[in-house]
């Protein structure tokens, strides 16, 4: 991770972790934070389920999950997995059949837990699967589901025995010599989570799968999950995460980008910087930035975009964007590029001509990265 030396106060120090394949994406080491989501379609409706996992990769998941909890949910895998844009994980439960199937389906990695898919010998059926086909395996730790034995033992889910129930099962798979794995420790509770996660990234240098589980719909989910996967990427834990929403998987993985742009973790698309505004406003501010945010859609290249109300705050933060736009009064208001003021602009011509000139300045930096490959 490059460090910025002129601004200490933005570094983060990422853990130090062991680097494994889900299919293509490299998770752990210095490869980027992926972001993952999960569809919610039956996986026995194959163009559903591939309609949603498309939607989710165009919105920038770099992996998506998939529940096979019966055969009919493996033999359609197989397709989906045929058609998918991105490498698929298969979430199981206890089956280890569907392990096996979901392995020999193409499923890129498997999340399952050894520990609790049966006697020796059926774990080491499922390990020889994933082997045999390149399939990585997360370990899925949830506050909710907890071995009875920790419960037993600490009485109630806490991070101990979350981090205990994460060793065991990583015990189980070393112990079959089988090391392409990460984990997740997850729970709905944002400090249960955050410790547990704090304690499984001390304990072992495995990729760390993020999430707090069950987080709730779209408004709350998201400021959970923005404050327990904030921190946690704050500190340099973890390698891939998912967003848990009661919404569309899209806006899950809208959501995971935003949190790790807002760490400067990842870049993807137009960052805009808009003010709240108030009566000083020289335009329509939420409207404008609502179109503006659809129809800048399609960009996928890192920039920023200022779009600010009035000059008591427009001109400055212009200075450190791409493109920007500063309410003026008398209809209009003014442009600037690379942080100058460049020209004016009318209010009711600015939404067009802004996209005009944020894909106009895609292309251009675009070019630069490639000139430079
Ligand atoms: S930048 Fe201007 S319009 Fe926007 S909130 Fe501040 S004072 Fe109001």
């Amino acid at each position: 991770m490059s460090l910025n030396h002129v601004r200490p106060w933005r570094n983060i120090y990422r853990r130090k972790s062991r680097q494994i394949m889900v299919g293509n994406v490299p998770v752990g080491g210095d490869a980027p934070i992926a972001v993952q989501t999960m569809t919610n379609t039956l996986t026995t409706d194959v163009a559903g389920t591939i309609a949603q996992v498309q939607a989710a990769a165009e919105a920038g998941a770099d992996i998506v999950r998939i529940s096979v909890p019966d055969e009919a949910s493996s033999k359609a895998l197989k397709e989906i997995v045929r058609e998918s844009p991105v490498p698929i994980v298969a979430d199981i439960h206890f089956h280890y059949r569907r392990g096996i199937e979901a392995a020999e389906a193409g499923a890129a990695c498997l999340r399952i837990n050894p520990g609790n898919i049966g006697d020796e010998k059926r774990v080491k059926e499922v390990i020889k699967a994933a082997q045999d086909h390149n399939c990585s395996i997360r370990i899925g730790v949830n506050a909710g589901s907890l071995e009875k034995h920790l419960l037993e033992k600490y009485g109630e889910p806490c991070p101990e025995a979350m981090v205990e129930s994460g060793l065991e099962h990583i015990r189980i798979l070393q112990d079959n010599d089988f090391h392409e794995f990460k984990i997740s420790v997850k729970a709905s509770d944002v400090f249960l989570s955050a410790a547990a996660y704090q304690g499984i990234a001390e304990a072992t240098d495995a990729p760390i799968h993020l999430g707090i589980t069950e987080a709730g719909g779209l408004v709350s989910g998201t400021i959970k999950s923005a404050i327990g996967l904030g921190n946690l990427l704050w500190m340099g834990i973890g390698d891939t995460i998912r967003v848990s929403l009661s919404a569309d998987p899209v806006e899950e993985v809208k959501v995971g980008f935003e949190i790790l742009k807002s760490l400067g973790l990842r870049h993807r698309g137009v960052n805009i910087i808009s003010c709240p505004s108030c009566a000083r406003q020289g335009f329509d501010v939420i409207k404008t930035v609502e179109a503006l945010e659809q129809r800048l859609e399609h960009i996928k290249t890192p920039m920023s975009l200022s779009i600010i109300g009035c000059v008591v705050n427009g001109p400055g933060e212009a200075l450190m964007t791409d493109v920007g736009f500063t309410g003026g009064g008398a209809g209009s208001g003014m442009v600037y590029l690379a942080g100058k003021a460049s020209h004016k602009m009318s209010n009711d011509q600015m939404i067009d001509h802004i996209v005009e000139e944020v894909e106009k300045k895609a292309a251009e930096l675009d070019a630069v990265a490639e000139a430079a490959e």
